[in-house]
């Protein structure tokens, strides 16, 4: 059986014992049934990687003895997805996928067709929500690097700011395969009612070069999903 990986959002540069927080203690204890001495493998999600062990489990906490932490090498691919907001359950799909594809960013972006914009106090709570999604999908995938989650920005004004590259995938296009390059590759994917002509015209004044998927119109999640596998074979990390 494979260690247990558990995401913590602080680890100590030295070796010693730590209180997991309730998500973890929740899933160690209920859902695992770990007892005292099982092994478990911590990452900070910024690389940093310690063994550790079950030291003590109470009704309420776990505690862990936990090695000295080393660095792990950044192995995320560098495409950072930059995906329309669309319906949040095929939403949080795309964010877990591009996480176990190794995505380095995730840019949730609004366009002239998004539906069903998150506000205020629902805003931050689906934040959280996106955030737990990364972490529970890099547990999975035995990743110790979480993507960066951006802020949601509207798409033309996400165009604005300097970008190593954009490369924009529309249906309309005819270009299946983006050479390898240094820097971040930015993959915009529209909602499901597809960029704007003005949007398509405005990515590409920005820079930004076309992507075809291939020959059928995919859901966007799908597209999402496509996107990243085929620049991420391009780029030579598949
Ligand atoms: N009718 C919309 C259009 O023509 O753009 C369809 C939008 S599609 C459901 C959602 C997004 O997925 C698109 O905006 C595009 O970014 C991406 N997409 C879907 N199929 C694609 C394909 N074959 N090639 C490139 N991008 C595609």
């Amino acid at each position: 059986m494979r260690t247990t990986r558990l995401w913590v959002s602080d680890l100590s540069a030295s070796a010693g014992a730590i209180v997991l927080n309730e998500r973890n203690h929740h899933y160690l204890t209920r859902v695992l049934r770990a007892k005292q001495g099982a092994p478990l493998i911590l990452f900070d999600g910024q690389g940093r990687v310690a063994e550790a062990e079950i030291q003590a489990i109470t009704k309420q906490t776990t505690t862990v003895t936990v090695t000295t932490p080393h660095q792990s090498p950044d192995t995320r691919v560098p495409i950072v997805l930059c995906l329309s907001i669309i319906k949040p359950d095929r939403f949080d799909w795309a964010l877990q996928k591009a996480t176990e594809l190794g995505a380095s960013g995730i840019q949730p972006l609004t366009t002239c067709y998004t539906e069903g914009m998150p506000k205020g106090e629902r805003l931050q709570k689906k934040f959280a929500h996106w955030q737990e999604i990364l972490v529970n999908a890099c547990e999975q995938s035995e990743h110790y690097w979480l993507p960066t989650l951006h802020p949601i920005m509207e798409f033309s004004t996400w165009l604005t700011a300097p970008r190593d590259r954009i490369v924009i995938a529309h249906p309309d296009c005819t270009v299946s395969s983006i050479p390898a390059t240094s820097g971040l590759t930015h993959l915009l994917i529209g909602p499901e009612g597809g960029f704007t002509d003005l949007e398509v015209q405005q990515a590409i004044q920005a820079g930004a070069a076309g992507f075809s998927l291939g020959p059928r119109i995919l859901r966007a999640e799908t597209a999402a999903v496509v996107g990243m596998t085929l620049l991420a074979r391009d780029l030579g990390f598949l």
